[in-house]
């Protein structure tokens, strides 16, 4: 390696299984470089939440980060970690300093048959990360009387429009979105579109909300048509604008094998839908793609807190750590990509292969074991199954 990986240390199980997929599957194998961050929320605690800032501006700097799943806390860990104060969502705030949008796809192996039988590629979500109802402003209406939208411009100059004469109780929202979020939403699109070769669908609801739903629809096209709708003809790749209602009946008779941009409510709703169509949260790569041109790759689910208990009281545990494996490999192949280092890249596609293939010759966790129609799975232990991929890519190098 020549140029680091930011490396940003986690929470409970994933904590665990971070330095075993090291010592096992990388560093025997990889003249591994990174700058590492403790995110565990002790160490965030500590400083003041810092590192996560830290972390997140050092990869501004080098341009790619691999993240282990990190606690967000709440009221339970306010006392279980005796913190100084209820400390932001760390992805939150890398995203805030990042800016960018998440991709989800699931990983695919024989066994694993998704419900939707006819998805035989992976869908890929691209989730807008920014504003809408997750910015909302609320007011539960009290009783009769006038609600109103209106805009103060900078100059003074008002624009005002009603939204309803109340008659009795009701409910009130506000949401909102900028330009320079949804631009950079799409061209993160148009661009990881670009990457990795595959079709764009976007959709919304423009029919009934003709401003609103209908500036992300036109963002979209002015910027596929200035900036990138040469790149996707010379690739044979297609971007595709529908109606959200259209988009869905679609996606369910695709053969899969696209990314489906959706804004922050669908996208939330749709990326669970999705994976637990195609099995779990277990078997899904994330990254953080910015439009700063930097890359943060995570695994989609949780730190497993459950498991970590059990590991905590010396019970054995079968946590998969495909999906953190994952973001090792994907953070890695990356890297070599930027740097001309093939070597790296062909091993991280190796490393990938050994997962898929460890688990297609029957060995997997407990709980890939439930959703595989392997008739008999040999379920290993947390540790055991690493220990598995390992002999499977000692077979593949
Ligand atoms: P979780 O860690 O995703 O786990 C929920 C359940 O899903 C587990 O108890 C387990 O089910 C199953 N599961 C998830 N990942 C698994 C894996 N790799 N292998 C096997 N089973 C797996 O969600 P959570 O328990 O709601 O959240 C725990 C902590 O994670 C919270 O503090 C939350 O803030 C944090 N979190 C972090 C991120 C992130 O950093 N990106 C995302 C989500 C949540 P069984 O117990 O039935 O086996
Ligand atoms: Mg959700």
């Amino acid at each position: 390696m020549t140029t680091p990986l930011v490396e940003m240390d986690g929470d409970e199980m994933t904590r665990i299984l971070w330095q075993m997929i090291k010592d096992e599957l990388i560093t025997p194998y990889v003249d591994l470089k990174t700058e590492y961050y403790d995110l565990g929320l002790k160490n965030r605690n500590d400083s003041d939440d810092q590192v996560t800032v830290d972390s997140a501006n050092a990869t501004l700097k080098y341009g790619v980060a691999v993240k282990c799943a990190t606690i967000t806390p709440n009221q339970a860990r306010m006392s279980e970690y005796d913190l100084k104060e209820m400390w932001k969502s760390p992805n939150g705030t890398i995203r805030a300093i990042l800016d960018g949008t998440v991709f989800r796809a699931p990983i695919l192996v024989k066994g694993i048959v998704p419900y939707v039988k006819n998805w035989t590629k992976p869908i890929t979500i691209a989730r807008h990360a920014y504003g809408d109802v997750y910015k909302n402003v609320e007011i539960k209406v009290p009783g009769p009387g006038k609600a109103e939208l209106v805009f103060t411009g900078a100059d003074g100059k008002e624009i005002r429009e009603t939204i309803h004469e109340f008659d009795g109780e009701g409910i009130l929202q506000g949401i909102h979105n900028t330009k320079a979020s949804i631009s950079s939403f799409a061209r993160a699109c148009f661009q990881y579109a670009t990457d990795t070769k595959q079709d764009l669908w976007f959709s919304t609801k423009d029919t009934i909300s003709k401003k609103y739903d209908h500036t992300f629809k036109d963002i979209f096209q002015e910027i596929y048509e200035n900036e990138y709708k040469e790149k996707f003809e010379k690739l044979g790749i297609e971007y595709f604008y529908t109606l959200i209602d259209d988009a869905v009946a679609r996606v369910i008779r695709s053969e899969g094998g696209f990314i489906w941009a959706c804004k922050n409510y669908d996208g939330d709703v749709m990326s669970d839908m999705v994976a637990t169509a195609y099995g779990d949260l277990s078997m899904m790569t994330s990254v953080l793609v910015s439009p700063k041109g930097v890359y943060e790759y995570e695994a989609a689910h949780g730190t497993v807190q459950r498991h970590y208990y059990k590991h905590l009281k010396g019970e054995e545990t079968s946590t998969n750590s495909i999906a953190t494996i994952f973001a090792w490999t994907g953070a890695l192949k990356k890297r070599g990509e930027l740097d001309g280092n093939a070597a790296l890249t062909d091993f991280a596609s190796k490393l990938e292969k050994a997962c898929i293939k460890t688990v297609e010759d029957g060995k997997m966790t407990k709980s890939l074991s439930l959703i595989s129609t392997c008739k008999d799975p040999v379920i290993l232990n947390s540790q055991d199954f690493i220990k598995a991929i390992r002999e499977t890519l000692d077979t593949l190098l």
